[in-house]
């Protein structure tokens, strides 16, 4: 193995330089690492006369082949160093085995997405993620949809246009992208009747605020922000009181949406979606891909009266699922029936509970591999986040692998951990790089581990842009 070359001769190669010119420095030397890996393995026994010809012959060609393969899909994989368990920019929520599974099978071939296979006619696409919703939250009815934004809208759009929503100022929340409640209530034809004021609103405000305009009352679950100090809210239970008085649906949106209670693992209280239900709200709105660890989608349930209208809405059709998130979403609906078996069948949850120590023992691991003349990398305790607007101002502890340059600055090595072929999102902070094994996936770093080997990851400037970008 030791006659094949390292990477740093390979890169020098004349053969090399074109490459290097066309797809740039970081993303060949990444393609030459991987090749090169390969190449160790096939060619375990070889003479040093072969080991030229190979060199010379075969391995820049494979390297042209393996950036042309990368560069063909905008879409790679990445790891994530960051701490962040639902990291919006790295796609929220991964898939567990059983949602990657039957989404999998949805998108290879045909599928029985709308069609009932015992009667031989068209079907209903949600009925089998409805009956599995009802079993888990206990509500009478339930329906999926694109996302969360796009369930809430058709819910109030349903049930309130036209008239009142009645909404406390303390809930008026924005979440990313340009989510905000004021605007969807105007997008979905219901006019917004603010009630109490930013830190405190009681029964009584909402009482007085309900007459003969109003269509709903909506409770927003804060789900990316937390109001403390003087504060007071109303809860679901006498909302909902409140509202079957008046004969009006209440109409909550838990953002996150939760069905397993987090306490017993440190995490403060969140309202799961049964306690919703259990509580009287008529119609509960959240997401399939933050704290559910699902595919991205926008999840109905509540009284059947409600459902059934939202599903016949016009609406609907334009927000609907699609046949892989459908698939994904019965796939982790499936792992939380079977959850007193394992939790850790979703991947969210399993990141989210996994013990400090367990993550410091994963950084101790990655730590020993990445040993390298270059740099001085020790094991730091750090605070993840759950992330994508959930559980705001919850710290979890946790263990990062901290790496210290020593020829290049450590924002230069954060750009060649992204250059790699399975890019590696890092934080850089106090002129070190910073990976939190909490979210980082140790079984996918070999490359990065023979990176740091080799010395061409942290190893000095090789180029005029690099130069650039370490000043
Ligand atoms: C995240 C969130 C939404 C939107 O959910 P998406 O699935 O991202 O569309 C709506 N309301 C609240 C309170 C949220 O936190």
């Amino acid at each position: 193995m030791r006659l094949l070359p390292a990477v740093d001769m390979v890169l020098k190669l004349d053969q090399s330089e074109e490459l290097i010119r066309m797809y740039g420095y970081g993303t060949v030397r990444s393609a030459a690492r991987s090749v090169l890996a390969q190449m160790r393995e096939e060619f375990r026994e070889i003479s040093s006369e072969e080991t030229a010809w190979v060199l010379r012959e075969e391995t820049v060609p494979r390297i042209r082949r393996e950036i042309e393969k990368n560069a063909e899909s905008g879409f790679v994989r990445v790891l994530n160093g960051t701490g962040i368990i639902l990291h919006t920019g790295l796609g929220r929520a991964p898939y567990g085995q059983k949602s990657l599974h039957m989404a999998e099978t949805a998108a290879a071939g045909y599928t029985n997405l709308e069609y009932d296979l015992e009667k031989g006619t068209r079907g209903n696409r949600c009925a089998r993620l409805e009956q599995l919703l009802c079993r888990i939250t206990g509500a009478e009815a339930a329906f999926a949809v694109n996302n969360n934004a796009g369930a809430v809208l058709l819910a109030l759009r349903v049930v309130a246009e036209g008239g009142e929503a009645v909404v406390s100022r303390g809930e008026l929340v924005e979440i990313g992208g340009g989510f905000r409640i004021p605007e969807v209530m105007e997008l979905s034809g219901a006019k917004l009747r603010e009630v109490g004021t930013t830190n405190r609103t009681r029964p009584s405000d909402y009482e007085a605020a309900v007459g003969p305009e109003t269509k709903a009352v909506m409770k927003v679950h804060t789900s990316n922000y937390r109001i403390v100090g003087f504060t007071e809210s109303v809860t679901v239970k006498t909302l909902s009181q409140l509202c079957a008085e008046k004969e009006i649906p209440l109409l909550v949106d838990l953002g996150s949406g939760m069905f397993i209670d987090l306490k017993p693992y440190g995490f403060p209280q969140e309202p799961t979606v049964q306690e919703t239900v259990q509580d009287g709200a008529d119609i509960v709105c959240f997401s399939g891909d933050k704290l559910l660890g699902g595919p991205q989608a926008g999840i109905i349930v509540g009284k059947k009266r409600y459902v059934e209208k939202i599903r016949k809405h016009p609406l609907s059709r334009a927000l609907r699922i699609d046949k892989v998130n459908a698939a994904a979403l019965e796939g982790v609906l499936l792992d939380y029936l079977d959850c007193k078996k394992d939790l850790y069948e979703v991947p969210v949850l399993r990141m989210l509970t996994m013990s400090a120590e367990t993550v410091r023992e994963r950084a101790e691991s990655l730590a020993r591999q990445l040993c390298s003349p270059y740099v001085r990398v020790t094991v730091e305790p750090c605070m993840s986040r759950a992330g994508g607007g959930a559980m705001p101002g919850v710290d979890i502890p946790s263990w990062s692998v901290c790496i210290e340059p020593e020829n290049v600055s450590a924002e230069l090595l954060g750009k060649r951990l992204r250059q790699m072929r399975v890019p590696v999102i890092s934080v850089v902070r106090d002129n070190r790089v910073w990976l939190d094994m909490r979210t980082f996936e140790l079984d996918m770093a070999g490359e990065l581990v023979c990176a740091f080997r080799d010395g061409t990851l942290a190893g000095p400037i090789e180029t005029a842009e690099e130069e650039r970008a370490q000043k």
